[in-house]
């Protein structure tokens, strides 16, 4: 999961990062406020996952309350890549020396965390590596030996980092890998790290990529990120969700077979509204979820309900389906495959409840589905 700019500078202090004073605003009158108490210039920034902020005109400078407020004006509600800004920070603003990058991310062909250096920040990782890799300097670290400090040393050497700032990027760096290994992360990522005309070095971003299954309790994440509503309550459920925007809803066991099942269904003429993977041994509970968030999409006309059971038992996701429909307001066709693992008693249950629509294969019954949603 990719981190608010905020939420990545909490865990960022945590580990002693430099980092601006900085507060959230939730409105322009929080922003005056905040600008008057913080004093002289602050930045205004908007509160989205989507990177390149600054060119998309979420990140403006303002030297007094009254601009502040009306930077905020502006900024929220503002859609930056798709997403609206609800929400801003405001920080203390430093003067720019130097924009330097530093990220630390794992190398999976090396098999080791590595890091990276340019002294071209400010500008996207991607970029740089297209108009000055000769900019970049690179240092595995072994995940045993941890981030020796004469590697950072050695790292600026390469990159000619001017000897005053060295003793203060190079903490950085020792810090950043306290933040890769603490929170185990896929990415952290400061850019640009900012260094001032009296040699300050401050972390003026903050990007934080964290492994979904190791959330860490130090984050509160009050919102995810970039979600759709819908699919932040599946998480919560313990349920990969991924919104489409088609008119078939879809709930299978596995990721590989749910992905086939949008295939064959696009096939036969209908469109997924949804990804949706109940996992390995779904319960009857967790059926009772899965069906209740696909039918609150009101772009949904038809379920296709596709289940093989291995370790996912039929009988359960029978009872599951049973009791849902029960207690759900269901106004689709609800067409149902349901095989291996106690298929003959999930069938009779699903009978016997009436209200579904059986087929044998996938295929039938993405055809079952193609005909509902043309009628
Ligand atoms: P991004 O565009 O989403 O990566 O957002 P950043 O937080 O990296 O900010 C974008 C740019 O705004 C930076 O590269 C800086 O040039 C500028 N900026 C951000 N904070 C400050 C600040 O405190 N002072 C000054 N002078 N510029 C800033
Ligand atoms: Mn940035």
């Amino acid at each position: 999961m990719k981190l608010l700019e905020y939420q990545g500078k909490r865990l960022f202090e945590t580990v002693g990062l430099p980092i601006p004073k900085w507060q959230i605003a939730d409105s322009s009158e929080a922003a005056k406020k905040i600008t008057q108490e913080m004093r002289g210039v602050v930045v205004v920034k908007a509160q989205v996952a989507a990177g390149g902020r600054g060119k998309a005109g979420g990140i403006k400078l303002a030297k007094t309350p009254q601009e502040a407020e009306d930077l905020a004006k502006k900024i929220l509600g503002m859609e930056i890549q798709g997403e609206k800004v609800r929400r801003l920070i405001i920080t203390q603003a430093v003067d720019i020396a130097q924009e330097y990058y530093v990220a630390i991310t794992l190398d999976r062909s090396r098999h080791r965390p590595v890091i990276i250096f340019s002294t071209a920040g400010g500008v996207e990782i991607e970029e740089v590596a297209k108009t000055s890799p000769q900019s970049i300097h690179k240092a595995w670290i072994s995940p045993l030996e941890g981030f020796h400090a004469y590697q950072a040393r050695q790292l600026l050497f390469d990159a000619k980092v001017p000897s005053a700032q060295m003793s203060s990027i190079l903490k950085v760096m020792l810090a950043l890998y306290d933040a890769f290994t603490r929170y185990c992360a896929h990415l952290v990522e400061i850019n640009p790290l900012v260094v001032t005309p009296k040699n300050e070095v401050w972390a003026v971003d903050a990007k934080f990529i964290l492994d979904d299954d190791d959330l860490p309790a130090e984050a509160p994440l009050e919102e995810e990120a970039g979600l759709d509503p819908l699919e932040r309550s599946a998480h919560k459920a313990g349920i990969q969700y991924v919104k489409l925007h088609g008119d078939t809803g879809i709930i299978g066991n596995g990721a590989g077979l749910v992905m086939s099942t949008l295939d064959v269904v696009q096939l036969k003429g209908a469109k997924p509204a949804n990804f949706l993977d109940i996992g390995g041994g779904a319960s009857a509970e967790q059926m009772s979820k899965a069906l209740e968030l696909v039918l609150s999409d009101p772009e949904v006309r038809a379920v296709f309900i596709n289940i093989f059971g291995g370790i996912t038992r039929g009988d359960l996701v029978a009872q599951g389906l049973v009791e849902a429909k029960k207690s759900l307001n269901v106004r689709v066709p609800l067409v149902v495959r349901l095989t291996g693992t106690n298929e003959m008693e999930g069938r009779r249950i699903l009978d016997q409840s009436g209200g579904f629509i059986p087929v044998r294969s996938m295929e039938e019954g993405a055809e079952k589905i193609a005909e509902f949603v043309r009628s």
